[in-house]
């Protein structure tokens, strides 16, 4: 029985092994704060901010992707870090890219939506904003096989129609606090650290806008961790209830 059972804990954790590999002086991921899906909205520049967060706590998010070249750099710079964090994907390169949607997914961050093209849709008629975000769910059901829980707007340009049917559907928009303006170009790591720290030092923390899909970004990525653990923030991972509505 001994030996079985040493045998069944050894099994046991050489299947995590990303839990054990980040480094002793890693960021790592302070807790988990999971939200019910009631189509609420948070993030400080459009909404009330995150309830349950405390001052130096930050949310990581990632938006744009899943995209081949970059997407992988970020997945690797997270977990070397043993940081979670959520991506808001959009549905066009989540359908041409599903096993590396499904790739982040597995890595344990969480995954929402960001519309199936990246469309402002205060130009579109009513009927073409529910198509793409009914393109949208589709592509995520496609790829991931669950229902989606969380959607932030392309250029965080809310629109009247989408809102009301994002919260008709119980789904939780999600806007930002934070960000290092990472779609500006040519942008170094301590640019971007400069500008993440300086916008925090404002928000006090909170929900950090990023993009899986730039280059620099995912480059910079390492460095950015490094920043936030040098300057005392703790990252926290937000995850939904996974519960079907
Ligand atoms: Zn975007």
């Amino acid at each position: 029985m001994g030996l079985l059972l040493a045998m069944a804990l050894a099994a046991a954790t050489s299947a995590q092994p990303a839990q054990t590999a980040c480094a002793a002086d890693a960021l790592g991921t302070s807790r988990t704060l999971t939200l019910q899906r009631e189509g609420a909205a948070w993030g400080t520049a459009q909404h009330a901010a995150l309830p349950g967060l405390a001052p130096k706590d930050v949310v990581l998010t990632f938006d744009d992707g899943p995209r081949p070249e970059s997407t992988p750099l970020v997945l690797k710079a997270l977990a070397d870090q043993c940081v979670k964090a959520s991506f808001f994907m959009n549905g066009e390169p989540m359908r041409a890219h599903a096993a590396l949607a499904r790739q982040v997914r597995d890595a344990g961050h969480s995954v929402g939506m960001h519309g199936f093209q990246h469309l402002a849709f205060g130009q579109l008629p009513a009927a073409a904003q529910i198509a793409d975000l009914d393109a949208m769910v589709a592509a995520y059901r496609e790829a991931l096989g669950s229902e989606p829980a969380a959607y932030r707007f392309p250029f965080l340009a809310e629109s009247p129609v989408l809102m009301a049917a994002l919260r008709e559907r119980g789904i939780t928009v999600m806007s930002v606090d934070a960000g290092a303006e990472d779609w500006l170009p040519d942008q170094t790591p301590q640019m971007l650290a400069d500008k993440l720290l300086g916008q925090l030092a404002k928000s006090g923390g909170g929900i950090v806008l990023l993009h899986d899909v730039q280059d620099q970004t995912a480059r910079a990525l390492p460095f950015l961790l490094q920043a936030l653990k040098a300057k005392g923030y703790r990252v926290v991972h937000l995850r939904w209830d996974d519960v079907p509505r």
